[in-house]
C-alpha cells in the first residue's frame, strides 16, 4: 500500500495511510533579495559603529545588500501583519553582516510591527530568544511532534537550516533513547562556511563525521543542505552567477564528503546552478565515486531532462518541495512563464529517476502532508490560483511522499509501505485519498497516526 515520505508525506489508498516526509524542517535557504530597492540602508544612530538604531520605516539591509528586515509595504501580501507593526525601532549590533549574524533587537515604540523576511531574518530574531532548557526543550518537542503526528506525519528528514547545530536535536535524542518519540526524525549536520578558510574546518569536521549512530527513530544520516553559502542560490533571485571560485569549494566540500563514503544532500534550485553542481560532480566521480552513495539534489525548481538523464548516469536522487503552495504568485512574479514548471513534478517523475516529495517546511510552507500532495497534484496554491503545470496523478505524488522518500533516509526496509516486515507506521484517514474531489485533499485529516505500532494520535 503505502510508504513512508520523507518530510512529507502520507500516503492513503482508501483510508490507509503510511507517512513518511521528506524535507527538512528547517532549510537554510539563502536571503531573499530586498525588494524594495537598492536606497535602504542601514542609517540611523548609536553609540559605536556596531550599534546603530533605525527606524523600522527604513528596513534594514546587510553589507551584502539582502534585507534582514524589510519596510512596512501595506501592499505586501504580508500587510496584514502591518498593524502589529507601527512605530517600530530596532537596535542592531553587529552589522558587519547583518543576513548572516546575530543581531540584537530591542523593541521600542510600542508593539514589534513590521515583517521580518527571509532565512537571514528568521536567524535574526531566533537569535533574540532564549533557549529552551532541559525538560522545557523536551516538553517543547514532545507538543511539536504531537502536531506532526496530528497532520499525519510519521516520519520526516531534517535537512537542518541556519544556525542550526548538534544541540537542537539533543532533547529529539533524549526521547529516543528514552523509547518516548513519537515519530522519526532523520537528519543531516548543516554547516554553512562562506569562506575558503572556514571551508577548511569543515573539511575537518566531515572526517570526524560519523553517521548512523542512532537507531530507527533518530539519526544522523550525513551531510547537507546548503554546503557552501556562496553558492547557495535563492530561488526568488533568478540572477545567479556561477563563480568558479565558488564553485572550487563546493568542489572541496564534497569531495570531503565522497572520500567518507557519507550521504550527501545539495541544495540547488536554477538551471546553471544545477550544471555547475553537475559538472563537479561527473569530474569528482572521476577520482572519487560517488554512484551507490545515495546523494541528492534538492529542490531542483529549473531542472532539465538533459540534467536528470546526468543525475541518473550518477545515480543520484531528486528532491523535490512544495515552495510556490505559498510562493507561487511571487515565483511567478520573479521567474515570468518559466514559474509554470516550477517545480517540473511531472518531468522528473517522467524521468525515471528516484525522487521525493516533500514540503520544506517549517520555514518555508506548512508541513500538512496533505497541502503538499494537493499542490503536487493540482498546482493550486492557498487561495486556489494555479500555478503550476507540472501535476502528477495522486498516485505519483503519493508514492513520492511515502516510499520513494523511505530511501532518502535509508529506511526502505522499515519505512515508506505497509506490508509485512516493515513498521507498523500508519494513519487512518477522514477520507479517501484516491477518490476524493482533488479540492479537498488539502483537506484530509487523520482520524488516527500510529508509529511503531503505538497510536500517537487519535481524533476527538
Ligand atoms: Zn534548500
Amino acid at each position: 500500500m503505502i510508504r513512508l515520505g520523507w518530510r512529507r508525506g502520507a500516503a492513503a489508498a482508501s483510508t490507509l495511510v503510511l507517512l513518511i516526509g521528506t524535507s527538512g524542517v528547517g532549510p537554510g535557504g539563502p536571503a531573499a533579495r530586498a525588494d524594495t530597492g537598492g536606497s535602504d540602508q542601514v542609517t540611523g544612530s548609536g553609540g559605536t559603529s556596531s550599534q546603530v538604531s533605525v527606524a523600522w520605516s527604513a528596513g534594514l539591509v546587510g553589507k551584502d545588500n539582502q534585507t534582514v528586515v524589510a519596510p512596512r509595504d501595506p501592499n505586501s501580501p504580508e500587510s496584514f501583519m502591518s498593524d502589529d507593526f507601527k512605530n517600530l525601532k530596532v537596535t542592531v549590533s553587529q552589522t558587519q553582516n547583518l543576513a548572516h549574524q546575530a543581531v540584537t533587537v530591542n523593541w521600542t515604540g510600542g508593539k514589534p510591527t513590521g515583517v521580518v523576511r527571509n532565512a537571514g531574518g528568521v536567524a535574526f530574531v531566533a537569535a533574540k530568544i532564549p533557549l529552551p532548557e532541559g525538560e522545557q526543550w523536551i516538553a517543547n518537542v514532545r507538543k511539536f511532534v504531537a502536531g506532526l503526528n496530528a497532520m499525519g506525519i510519521t516520519a520526516w528528514y531534517d535537512a537542518g537550516g541556519r544556525g542550526i547545530s548538534e544541540k537542537h536535536y539533543a532533547a529529539y535524542q533524549t526521547l529516543a533513547e528514552r523509547g518516548e518519540l513519537n515519530a522519526r526524525a532523520f537528519w543531516t549536520t548543516i554547516r554553512q562556511p562562506a569562506t575558503p578558510e572556514q571551508v577548511g574546518k569543515v573539511l575537518a569536521e566531515i572526517q570526524q563525521h560519523r553517521p548512523f549512530q542512532g537507531n530507527d527513530y533518530f539519526e544522523n544520516i550525513g551531510w547537507g543542505e546548503s554546503i557552501y553559502q556562496p553558492a547557495t542560490t535563492n530561488l526568488l533571485r533568478n540572477d545567479f552567477v556561477v563563480k568558479p571560485e565558488d564553485m572550487r569549494e563546493v568542489r572541496r566540500i564534497m569531495q570531503a564528503i565522497a572520500e567518507s563514503g557519507m550521504f550527501l544532500n545539495a541544495h540547488v534550485e536554477m538551471e546553471n546552478a544545477i550544471e555547475a553542481y553537475l559538472g563537479e560532480l561527473e569530474e569528482l566521480n572521476k577520482v572519487e565515486p560517488i554512484k551507490g552513495l545515495r546523494w541528492v539534489l534538492s529542490h531542483l525548481d529549473q531542472v532539465s531532462d538533459a540534467q536528470l538523464a546526468r543525475m541518473k548516469r550518477l545515480g543520484m536522487y531528486a528532491g523535490l518541495h512544495s515552495r510556490p503552495l505559498i510562493q507561487g504568485a511571487l515565483m511567478h512574479k520573479v521567474h515570468g512563464e518559466r514559474a509554470w514548471d516550477m517545480p517540473p513534478f511531472k518531468r522528473v517523475q517522467d524521468s525515471g529517476i528516484v525522487w521525493g516529495l516533500g514540503s520544506d517546511a517549517t520555514a518555508v510552507t506548512t508541513s500538512n502532508p496533505f497541502y503538499t500532495l494537493w499542490f503536487a497534484v493540482t498546482g493550486r496554491m492557498v487561495g486556489s490560483r494555479k500555478v503550476n503545470r507540472q501535476t502528477i496523478s495522486r498516485e505519483q505524488a503519493l508514492i513520492a511522499h511515502t516510499r520513494s522518500n523511505a530511501f532518502f533516509v535509508f529506511q526502505e526496509s522499515n519505512l515508506g509501505s505497509i506490508q509485512p516486515g516493515k513498521y507498523a507506521d500508519l494513519v487512518v484517514l477522514d477520507r479517501d485519498y484516491f477518490t476524493a474531489p482533488a479540492q479537498q485533499i488539502k483537506d484530509i485529516k487523520p482520524l488516527m497516526t500510529m508509529v511503531g505500532g503505538k497510536i500517537v494520535y487519535r481524533a476527538r
